[in-house]
């Protein structure tokens, strides 16, 4: 028996070669199926177009790809292939462009700024209430 996280919504669930939980695989499927109707008409649209006219997140359209879903369709993906999972622009690889990819970095390095920053003020708490224990 093999967990996996569902790709859709997190939830733990027992792989059976689907990568979505059994909750979001109707949903999954239905999202398959209204891209793989608009690729059809669209064949050379890029996964943004695809995600914009369809409605399906660009990230869903992306997996879809990376499974190899849509290949087998004959879809191959335009040139970058794959779009940021944050803003959709066309990029070659990864899940984020350079943009994206800077802003996260940063807001990373916020938040462990903010973490030790709160470690700090924690150990100047306790420093105190140890001088304090001590009269
Ligand atoms: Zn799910
Ligand atoms: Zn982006």
């Amino acid at each position: 028996m093999e967990l996996r996280n569902c790709r859709r919504c997190g939830f733990l669930f027992r792989f059976k070669g689907y990568y979505v939980c059994p909750n979001c695989q109707a949903l999954d499927e239905r999202d398959f199926q209204v891209v793989k109707e608009y690729l059809r008409n669209h064949p050379r649209a890029s996964t943004v177009e695809v995600s914009k006219d369809t409605g399906v997140d660009a990230s869903v359209v992306n997996r879809f790809l990376r499974e190899g879903r849509l290949r087998a369709e004959g879809y191959q993906g335009t040139d970058g292939m794959l779009s940021c999972d944050a803003c959709g622009t066309a990029i070659n690889q990864g899940r984020y462009c350079e943009k994206c990819l800077a802003t996260l970095q940063q807001e990373l390095k916020r938040a462990s700024a903010g973490l030790r920053q709160a470690q700090e003020n924690r150990g100047k708490v306790h420093t105190i209430k140890s001088i304090k224990d001590k009269f």
